[in-house]
């Protein structure tokens, strides 16, 4: 197989044994990763053809990889795989600003295809915490999420056309333009999401932004879960579409935030049920700190808010986010922990954070639960620490959280994805006809189950 697979990839597109490193291996504390055949780096979707036709043919088993920086193990290899890793695939093949979009290979990493955007006044909207490693062809295999879809969607709506490579090698060139294509079915959408188990995305046309002139940053302490609701409800009829990011921090985080993570400075004071962030983006670089204050004078007035800062420089608004995005400091004194993305109606989720935090302090006396997340989107992390890091224990936590989800009939995956670590909960939140049609389409396009088996399904 190896001998086969090195006439395809150059010298430095194969690794074995000792050479291929823990980058490859990157388990994330989601289990243990098995041992790799080899590692591919293949240049062009060319060979990524050749290596699947060969694979195809020999049966042989295949786990695609980005940035790896994904939380449900989906790129980790389970053992015998080919790890076939997009890393070498990294031009930005055009930028067309009439047409607004941008043509990358999918080892492009997400930052980097930012960076070009806003330096020609267009922005990719899609963005998050590990902007730094996730890639491209990461973040739509994953269809991603982040902290700017309550006004851009998820990756999928960033997405005009794709280049994928089937598990027969066939490639599937559909590098459409346009915003409007109706001719038939819309491809793209099967394999954006679909975790690297339907076909390898190798290429993308994205749909650019014009860069917002101006972000406005607040942070609000509310006292009340439904006046966290209408508040969210008063800036969207009132910001006229400009609401960028509405990040709801639960008390128990802002605490801990406080106890555990001494580089974080909260903008307010302690004692509220909940804090937001708010984010504007506007194009009106003179009135659009005024309009952002006068919106929270107007909610304080209103009793919806009881405190409220504004940023007032570039600095602060990084302090602003940090609260959100950079606690990992405080995570890593909390011992082993679970993390969860769940998604439900926002009208549920101030049971929702109250019901489980209950429920694992009864089961686990003295267990931390942080709640917090892109409430605007409907989507919620959790963080659990319950003093055990045991399957036992990560069990009993998984079904308390998600037993709750799945009767509010919210999803065990808001932008995570299933890869292996939610696997056996996919049933708690499709049907059993939904998940026999993802089965069908699985089997009808990768009928020898090549593709990043064990993931998903
Ligand atoms: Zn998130």
């Amino acid at each position: 197989m190896i001998d086969a697979l090195e006439r395809i990839v150059d010298v430095a597109g194969l690794l074995t044994g000792t050479d291929i490193g823990p980058r490859y291996l990157n388990a994330r504390g989601h289990g243990v990763a098995g041992t790799p055949l080899c590692v591919l780096r293949p240049k062009s979707t060319a060979e990524v053809s050749e290596i699947l036709k060969l694979c195809h043919a020999r049966g042989q088993a295949i786990v695609p990889q980005g940035g790896m920086s994904g939380l449900v193990g989906g790129g980790v290899p389970l053992g015998g795989e080919v790890v076939l890793s997009l890393e070498r695939m990294i031009k930005i093949e055009e930028f067309d600003a009439d047409g607004r979009t941008l043509t990358v290979q999918a080892g492009v990493i997400l930052q980097t295809a930012h960076e070009y955007c806003e330096a020609r006044g267009f922005m990719l909207p899609l963005d998050l915490g590990a902007r730094g490693s996730a890639t491209m062809g990461g973040v739509i295999s994953t269809n991603a999420g982040g902290v700017r879809v309550i006004r851009y969607g998820m990756m999928r709506e960033s997405v005009l056309g794709l280049e994928v490579v089937l598990a027969d090698g066939t490639i599937i060139s559909s590098m459409n333009k346009m915003l409007k294509n109706n001719a038939g079915y819309d491809l793209k959408h099967m394999f954006i999401g679909s975790e690297g188990t339907l076909g390898l995305v190798t290429r993308a046309v994205c749909r650019l932004r014009a860069k917002p002139k101006s972000v406005n940053t607040a942070f609000a302490g509310i006292d009340k879960f439904d006046d966290v609701v209408a508040f969210l409800g008063h800036l969207e009829s009132t910001l006229g579409g400009e609401l960028g990011s509405f990040e709801v921090m639960w008390s128990s985080y802002d605490q801990f935030v406080r106890e555990r993570c001494p580089s974080l400075r909260p903008p307010l004071n302690a004692g509220r049920g909940f804090y937001v962030l708010v984010e504007t983006l506007g194009n009106d670089p003179s009135a659009d700190v005024a309009k952002l204050e006068s919106i929270l004078a107007e909610s304080m007035e209103k009793g919806l808010v009881a405190d409220a800062a504004v940023a007032q420089s570039e600095q602060q608004r990084a302090a602003f986010w940090a609260i959100r995005e950079n606690a990992g400091e405080g995570f890593r004194t909390l011992g082993p922990i679970c993390s969860y993305d769940v998604s439900m109606p926002i009208r549920s989720m101030g049971q929702f954070g109250e019901h489980i935090t209950q429920s694992i302090s009864t089961a686990y006396p003295g267990a931390t639960t942080l709640v917090l997340g892109h409430m605007g989107d409907g989507n919620l992390h959790v963080v659990a620490a319950v003093g055990l890091g045991t399957p036992a224990a990560r069990k009993q936590v998984n079904d308390i959280v998600y037993g709750v989800i799945r009767d509010l009939g919210g999803s065990v995956s808001a932008e995570h994805g299933i890869g292996t670590e939610k696997k056996d909960y996919l049933s708690w939140s499709r049907t059993p006809e939904e998940i026999a049609l993802m089965r069908t389409l699985k089997r009808a396009l990768d009928p020898k189950g090549i593709l990043n088996p064990g993931k998903v399904l």
